[in-house]
């Protein structure tokens, strides 16, 4: 059942299907499906919903989760028109797996569509709702055609209580990956985020790594935390008609850094200055330097378990290459 801190809005979407302007480097994929949105998981570092929000669901305030009962029958239309199966996004901006989709089972039907046009399928999800699929996703996976992405931050339960306060203990997630792998359905972690000075602690990211790898992760894809926001980036687009919203730099990230900064106050106070310091724009010097030094760390960490760092298809592209020349 949905969360009892979201209530569920009901909604006809315009569309279900979000184009990507070039395949993405990370996902090797030209389309966002997203059957919900926002997302009762509630972790702090959430960028979907104020990025990414349907021009329908605009009023829909961020305790509400937005179903779109329409998604199946818009996304089996849109699939219709294409001349050659698409790789797809399945829950790229809100958890496809939130406990909403127990109800509702959009996910389950969207994934249906996609696999009976042979789309090769990146799900993203924190949830071992998933695992009700995998009657679906070992028999793409199998076929090359569908793969897991379980996302993970941090192991440490004093952090993933106020980053993730709503979303399934990181052992479990981990222990997920695994039950995966088990049952044929190829599947790995984004780490993501990694924090400056509250995730990133060598002995931490070791441990994080070591699990994964004894957890049968095929493959670790880190992200660090998207310290843009603070800074005054201009909106570069605005929502289309008829398509979900593309995201819009400026404010909406503002808004991110404001929600942040508000539950880092209450919880690590004695950190803001430090981030409110590497966030600015005058300090992108210190701030690139930072995400070299862990992604050197997580290579090399990788390297050591022989967890890839990128996604076991081909063309993928690995985090090993410098961030500053691929991720701004
Ligand atoms: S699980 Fe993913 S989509 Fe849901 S709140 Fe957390 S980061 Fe956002």
């Amino acid at each position: 059942m949905p969360n009892a801190h979201h209530r569920c809005e009901f909604f006809q979407a315009r569309s279900v299907w979000k184009a990507m302007p070039q395949m993405h480097p990370l996902y090797m994929s030209q389309a966002f499906v997203d059957p919900y949105v926002n997302c009762a998981f509630g972790c702090v570092y959430c960028y979907g919903f104020n990025r990414f929000m349907p021009v329908e669901a605009e009023e829909l305030s961020d305790s509400r989760v937005g179903v779109k009962t329409n998604a199946p029958f818009l996304l089996a239309q849109h699939l219709k028109t294409l001349s050659s199966p698409v790789p797809v996004v399945l829950g790229g901006v809100s958890d496809p797996y939130q406990p909403a989709e127990e109800q509702f089972c959009l996910t389950r039907r969207c994934l249906e569509l996609l696999i009976d046009a042979h789309c090769p399928i990146v799900l993203n999800t924190k949830s071992a709702l998933v695992l009700r699929d995998v009657d679906l996703l070992a028999p793409a996976s199998e076929k090359g055609l569908a793969l897991v992405n379980i996302s993970v931050s941090t192991m440490k339960r004093s952090l993933s209580d106020w980053l993730e306060p709503l979303a399934p203990p990181p052992i479990d997630r981990l222990a997920l990956i695994k039950k995966l792998s088990r049952r044929g359905v190829l599947s790995g972690a984004v780490i993501a985020p990694v924090f400056p000075r509250l995730t990133d602690h060598p002995v931490d990211l070791r441990l994080l790594i070591r699990t994964l790898a004894k957890h049968e992760a095929a493959y670790a894809l880190p992200s660090s935390l998207w310290l843009t926001a603070a800074r005054s980036v201009k909106p570069e687009t605005s929502p289309e008609s008829g398509q979900d919203a593309t995201p819009a730099h400026g404010s909406d990230e503002a808004l991110f850094w404001k929600g942040f900064e508000a539950v880092l106050s209450q919880n690590r106070p004695e950190l803001v200055p430090y981030y409110e310091r590497l966030a600015g724009v005058e300090n992108e010097v210190e701030y690139m330097e930072w995400r070299r030094n862990v992604w050197a760390l997580l290579t090399e960490l990788c390297a050591q378990y022989h967890l890839p760092m990128n996604l076991p298809v081909d063309g993928a592209f690995s985090f090993s290459m410098l961030p500053e020349t691929v991720l701004k």
